[in-house]
Parts: structure tokens; sequence; C-alpha cells
């Protein structure tokens, strides 16, 4: 399992996370935000539990986030 978590307040919603990751992320156009998708929200830092194959796509959208607000690890 992996855990992923998004400092959501700090998104831009530049949508790169959706392109890449497009199974776990979706945009929000109520706000311009993406939302990352079966989070919960703790102490203003959404976190969702997945599967491994998950890993790689969102590693990939941790990396492309111009401001640095997702994280990724195996659990
Ligand atoms: S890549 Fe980062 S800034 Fe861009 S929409 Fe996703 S979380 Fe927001």
């Amino acid at each position: 399992m992996i855990r992923i978590s998004h400092q959501r307040v700090k998104c831009i919603g530049c949508n790169y996370c959706v392109e890449v990751a497009p199974s776990n992320w979706v945009m929000d156009e109520n706000d311009g935000k993406s939302t990352l998708l079966e989070a919960k929200e703790k102490k203003g830092i959404y976190i969702a539990i997945t599967s491994d194959d998950d890993f790689e796509n969102n590693v990939e959208a941790a990396s492309v986030c111009p401001v640095n607000i997702i994280k990724v690890e195996k659990i």
C-alpha cells in the first residue's frame, strides 16, 4: 500500500497531477484546485491510502507539481 498526501490549500490548479495520475486526482471546478480521490482531511492535509499500482504515477505527480505539495510513500 502507499500513502499519498496533498497540501491542498497551496494548490495552484495547474492540472499536472490529474494528467499524470488520473485515477487518483480530479480537478474541482468550484475552487480550481485538484482533489485527491478517496482522501481524508487531517489538519489541512488530505491523505489517501491506496494500492502499490498507483505508486509510479503518483511519484511522477509529486515530481511535476510546481509547488511541491504532493508526497508519496510506501507503507
Ligand atoms: S500538480 Fe500540484 S499545484 Fe498542480 S494541480 Fe496538482 S497538486 Fe495542484
